[in-house]
């Protein structure tokens, strides 16, 4: 037997030793020779050519050369010294320099042997030289399985400073698959493999690690790859099965009176397309038996709240309660107002709670809904607090919910049994493949269309050389009876700054646009909530033409009159964010503007996030874009993101590799949701070891 198998100790592995061990643990987070071999490679270097020296032409990319290092020097500079080293071919010579290293380099340096070398060449003083090349005697060079690709590995100043630079780490990897009669256990059903056409795991990392040409790499890496997403996957359906057709839930099974007569008399517009869709999806969820779970995306003003009044109406006709929770007080409030006016003909009654309602009016808001006379109840996290009970709760919609963390979802989900019907709505646009993880344990439902009658709003970036030209269009606008938005950054880290920035731009709005002609509101998380809401108000009902804010605006908020949305500082805005606030304008029926203002000179990202911006009103391709940039911990909020580690898989890059895995998962636990058939074994035997060994898979959603 192989002395050593996957899950020795990383220290044990020949060449490691206690003092290595500790760094591959800290800097990488390797443990075991298992993990070692998990550490794939970044990127291969083409090592089967060489290059003549006197045909080296450009710097471009690293070279491969074979001579005879004739001499070592160590040449004092200003700053320490210098080891150059003469190295020569057939076709003639170059230096090798090392700026670091020192006496070391020197003593391993094999002079008068033919070598093999690696680096990248530049010239200097019309001589080509190599800076830090690898240096390999012919010998070890030659005798090393496949002269194909070479694996190139990250590493960090620390290891390689230990000699575990990318070339040590191979070497310990060829340690650990060199053993005799080592094979890495199988994780996948044979038939699952022959059906893909995808190598054993064995192959597969062998490959990996040392592949002969960059296809079978990539073969090797997505066979990988596939095994991280479909272990995922099944534990993301399983979650949903459990979620879904495993839990009894309350059944909407008619539809009533109350839904048809504010389809019929009340709803001010013909739902489109997409709603009517979403609302079948969600009719058919909710008369199964079983829970529904379902997350609703659609760009802002895409109207999803008129989907969670419908699903209400659905509930409320069928004996049952529901809820709506909003993030910011803003938005419930506007919502509960939202609702009273479109019910207002109706026999339904709808009640608001929020942190800012007064215990005495609390009192008669949790008796009805105990009595169940409250049919509807709108709040933010208010109405998760332990003492909101209600008689028959068979709906909770959640807003935003990005916003929400899990656990909070949990809270909502336990306030009845059976548990309620949750529908999840989102108005920023997560790619599918996020979707897949991030919310794996939800069916999605996807609102693709806008009302109709609504005109695309124009984007432009602009510097401040533009200013002038921008405030005048300001004017313009304003004479034709419409309202602005100016909005400022306000990021924690340098608040105070910020805040003066809000200030200062207030302050020449004002004298650009005086009193009595022209009257702005101006609204910042330092104001008390009671004037933040009386300058809202002034803006809404049209008496304010200019708004100046920072992003407390960002979620929700409706003025339909508004036309024109200026972001000052427009680099310093996530994309998702920039997006979200161009969703406040372009409500009504005026052509609407965005206008980006940002310095003259932009980094590359923030260009490409001007660039994008300006190209594209779609929220899902704005998300691609916004993923791409930034991975997914990120893209969801750092904090609960709901987005598992992975080791291998990239969800951006991997896509086509996690919808297989996707795929496969949903195949296999529908025709074996236990995974008890004995071809399943080898499935159900993995998915607990890699369940335990990834607490984090464990607390997705
Ligand atoms: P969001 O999806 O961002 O929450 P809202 O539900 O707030 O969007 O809807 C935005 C606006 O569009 C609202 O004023 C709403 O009344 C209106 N609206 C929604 N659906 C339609 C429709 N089918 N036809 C016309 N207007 C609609
Ligand atoms: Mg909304």
């Amino acid at each position: 037997m192989p002395s050593i198998q996957l899950d020795t100790p990383i220290e044990f592995v020949k060449g490691v030793g206690p003092q290595r061990a500790e760094f591959l643990r800290v800097e990488l987070g390797i443990h075991t020779a298992g993990d070692l071999l998990e550490h794939i490679p970044f990127r291969y270097e083409d090592r089967s050519q060489f290059v003549d020296v006197a045909a080296i032409q450009s710097d471009a990319t690293s070279i491969q050369l074979q001579g005879v290092i004739t001499q070592v020097n160590e040449v004092p500079t200003k700053r320490g010294k210098r080891i150059v080293a003469q190295f020569e071919d057939a076709t003639g010579r170059l230096e090798l320099v090392w700026f670091k290293g020192g006496r070391w380099i020197v003593s391993q340096l094999p002079v008068h042997q033919q070598v093999v070398i690696f680096g990248k060449p530049a010239k200097f003083g019309g001589k080509w030289n190599i800076a830090h090349p690898e240096v390999e005697r012919l010998e070890a060079f030659q005798g090393r399985q496949g002269l194909g690709l070479q694996p190139v590995y990250s590493s960090t100043e620390k290891l390689s400073n230990r000699g575990l630079s990318s070339a040590g780490i191979a070497r310990l990897i060829r340690t650990v698959l060199g053993q005799n009669e080592f094979t890495i256990p199988e994780t996948l059903p044979a038939e699952l493999l022959a059906e893909l056409r995808m190598p054993s795991r064995d192959e597969a990392f062998r490959t990996v690690h040392s592949p002969p040409d960059p296809a079978t790499a990539d073969r090797a890496r997505n066979r990988l790859k596939f095994e991280e997403l479909l272990y995922l996957q099944l534990l993301l359906v399983r979650k949903k099965q459990i979620a879904t057709t495993d839990q009894p839930g309350v059944r909407f099974g008619a539809v009533g009176d109350r839904f048809n007569t504010f389809y019929a008399n009340h709803l001010p517009f013909e739902l489109t397309g997409a709603q009517k869709r979403v609302m079948r999806e969600i009719r058919a969820d909710t008369n199964t038996g079983w829970h529904m779970n379902r997350l609703l995306q659609g760009d802002v003003g895409s109207g999803k709240t008129v989907v969670s009044l419908l699903t209400a109406l659905l509930a409320i006709d069928n004996g049952y309660q529901a809820c709506v929770m909003a993030p910011t007080e803003i938005l419930a409030n506007q919502h509960f107002l939202g609702f009273k006016e479109l019910l207002a003909e109706m026999d339904v009654r709808v009640e608001l709670l929020t942190g800012s309602v007064k215990k005495a009016d609390r009192v008669p808001i949790l008796e009805g809904l105990a009595n169940g006379e409250v049919h509807i109840l709108v709040g933010t996290h208010a109405l998760i607090e332990p003492g909101v009970k209600f008689k028959a709760l068979g709906l909770a919609v959640i807003d935003e919910q990005h916003r929400f963390g899990v656990q909070q979802r949990a809270k909502l989900w336990a306030k009845s049994t059976p548990p309620p019907h949750v529908l999840v709505m989102t108005a920023t646009p997560i790619p599918r493949t996020l979707a897949m993880t991030a919310y794996g344990d939800l069916d999605v439902s996807i609102i693709d269309e806008l009302p109709p009658g609504r005109k695309p709003i124009r984007t432009v970036h602009r510097t401040d050389g533009a200013r002038l030209r921008v405030l005048q269009f300001v004017e313009e606008e304003i004479a034709r009876g419409r309202q602005v938005y100016v909005v400022f950054p306000l990021i924690e880290e340098s608040a105070t700054l910020d805040h003066k920035d809000l200030m200062d731009g207030y302050e020449s709005l004002s004298r650009r646009f005086p009193l009595p002609k022209y009257r702005l509101s101006i609204v910042h998380g330092r104001m008390p909530a009671e004037d933040k809401d009386l300058e809202m108000r002034r803006f809404a009902s049209g008496e304010a033409h200019i708004l100046v804010a920072t992003t407390v605006i960002e979620v929700g908020v409706n003025v339909p009159n508004a036309s024109v949305m200026i972001i000052e500082s427009a680099e310093r805005f996530g994309l998702s964010q920039l997006h979200q606030l161009r969703g406040r304008v372009g409500r009504g029926a005026e052509q609407s503007y965005c206008i980006l203002m940002t310095k003259d000179e932009l980094g590359k990202e923030a260009a490409l996030r001007m660039e994008t911006m300006c190209r594209t009103n779609d929220g899902f391709e704005i998300a691609e874009v916004d993923l791409e940039l930034r991975g997914p911990g990120d893209l969801m909020g750092t904090q609960q993101s709901g987005v598992p580690d992975l080791k291998m898989a990239d969800l951006m890059r991997d896509r086509e590799v996690l919808s297989a895995a996707r795929y496969i998962a949903s195949r296999v636990l529908e025709e074996d949701p236990e995974l008890a058939k004995p071809e399943h074994a080898i499935l159900n035997r993995e998915l607990k070891r890699v369940a335990a060994g990834r607490p984090d898979w464990s607390r997705i959603s």
